[in-house]
């Protein structure tokens, strides 16, 4: 099974909007030369419309990083999906460390949030990661294995809409990585997993992206291992050659 390799951007709470546009258009311009390798940044809410105007029919995917569950209302501060639909949005990250340790979102709202953004018809990309002290307790695989069940397999039923990022939180921007190995072993309990959630050929299809301190020095050893199908890249992401290099690296 050949999955094309998806390397996203993600921004995270960083740029002005002059200094998004101008990363926007940096990264297109050294986009329109890659093909084989689907491309995206998940950029902030205030910057969604006008990087969506440098992205929009562009090889480069417009995402967002967080979205609420419910449609519209009384919801003081949110941001629903379908609004992120509307400025073009067409991917969204759910289950980010930062969002689940930082934000204290719980499981139950990650879940939700899955939900209503692959139900709206968005390519949802799931996060999910040990914190160390899991890591070191030897609880990688369980806590991992309680993030996916935050999604519901009898509603998410096209593979090529479902992508995971695992992202271990001791390796996001603290410049250690996990080594290929470590990686690979946790893509293969995913992808060994939503065989039994889903069934084989479903999760044969999904796309497990890596994300944690990925940079140009790095991508390549671990987008060349048999699970791991593009990155989540935080900090590299910011400036639009080290981006471009971890794309060319998932060729
Ligand atoms: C991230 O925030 O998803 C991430 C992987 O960050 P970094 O690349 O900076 O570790």
């Amino acid at each position: 099974m050949t999955r094309v390799k998806f390397v996203a951007g993600n921004w995270k709470m960083n740029t002005n909007k002059a200094q998004a546009v101008e990363l926007a258009k940096a990264v297109v311009a050294g986009a329109k030369a890659i093909s084989g390798v689907q491309i995206g940044c998940a950029v902030p809410f205030v910057y969604v419309d006008a990087v969506g105007q440098v992205l929009n029919d562009t090889n480069v995917m417009l995402g967002a990083q967080d979205a609420y569950f419910e449609k519209n209302g009384a919801f003081t501060g949110e941001i629903s999906v379908e609004m992120l639909k509307d400025l073009g949005a067409k991917f969204c990250l759910t289950g980010h460390s930062e969002r689940r340790h930082v934000i204290k979102e719980t499981p139950e709202l990650v879940g939700k949030k899955a939900d209503a953004i692959y139900s709206a018809g968005l390519t949802l990309v799931h996060c999910v990661g040990e914190k160390l002290e899991e890591r070191d307790a030897n609880k990688t695989l369980a806590v991992v294995e309680a993030q996916m069940k935050e999604l519901q397999p009898a509603k998410l039923t096209d593979p090529s809409r479902l992508v995971i990022a695992y992202e271990p939180v001791w390796a996001i921007g603290t410049g250690r990585t996990a080594t290929d190995a470590q990686a690979q072993e946790v893509h293969a309990f995913i992808r060994d997993l939503m065989g039994k959630m889903w069934n084989a050929d479903f999760a044969s299809k999904v796309r497990i992206q890596y994300g944690g301190s990925m940079k140009p020095d790095n991508a390549k050893g671990l987008m060349s291992q048999k699970d791991i199908d593009g990155g989540l890249i935080g900090g590299a992401a910011l400036k639009a050659d080290s981006f471009l290099k971890i794309v060319e690296a998932g060729k």
